[in-house]
Order: structure tokens, then C-alpha cells, then sequence
């Protein structure tokens, strides 16, 4: 499960909660959970990483599609060179510092 929030005002879904909406700027929603599941959109292989994260080289980070609609950028588990455009991912776990990371689903 994936938090989110769902705009008072538009009904937006927003990833961020601790941000106004994307959208129309309000600062009110409820909170909502996702499923986790989405379709990878594009992707890119991590190789000169910020310090932090060097260790962890080579990493891929893909832009995502909910299913629910919104759209984010996030670390991907598995093989960078075994990645599809439009292939099924879930959510594998969240990270404080890296938050949402995503597997190939099915
Ligand atoms: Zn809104």
C-alpha cells in the first residue's frame, strides 16, 4: 500500500502529502492508500551515484504510471538491462530515505 491523498477541493491524487495540491493548490485531502501497482513508463541506469548512495551503483530509477493515474519517479529492484517499457511493477517496499521502490509485477 502506497500513501496518498486525495484532494478536498479537485480530487487529485497527490503522492506528497506534506505538499497543496498539484493541481488546484489546496492545502486540504484525506488520506488515501494505493495499490502499488503501475506500468513502468521509462527508465535510466544509476552508475555515478551521489556519495550517499555510491555504494549502491549501479541502481535504475524508471518513471512510473499508477494505476490509479498519478505518476512518480522511483528506485527499481532487479536487473536494469531485463526492464520493458510498459511492464508491470508492484511495490516492494518504502524507504525513508529513498521512499517507494518497485519490482517487476505481474
Ligand atoms: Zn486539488
Amino acid at each position: 500500500m502506497l500513501p496518498a491523498r486525495r484532494c478536498a477541493d479537485c480530487g487529485t491524487l497527490s503522492l506528497d502529502p506534506a505538499r497543496s495540491c498539484p493541481s488546484c493548490g489546496t492545502a486540504g485531502g484525506s488520506d488515501v492508500s494505493l495499490s502499488g501497482c503501475g506500468r513502468l513508463i521509462s527508465w535510466t541506469v544509476i552508475r555515478v551515484a551521489p556519495a550517499r548512495y555510491a555504494a549502491e551503483a549501479p541502481y535504475a530509477v524508471g518513471l512510473l504510471e499508477l494505476a490509479e493515474g498519478p505518476r512518480l519517479t522511483a528506485r527499481l529492484e532487479g536487473d536494469p538491462e531485463r526492464f520493458s517499457a510498459g511492464q508491470a511493477l508492484v511495490l516492494a517496499s518504502i524507504d525513508p530515505e529513498r521512499g517507494p521502490i518497485f519490482r517487476a509485477g505481474r
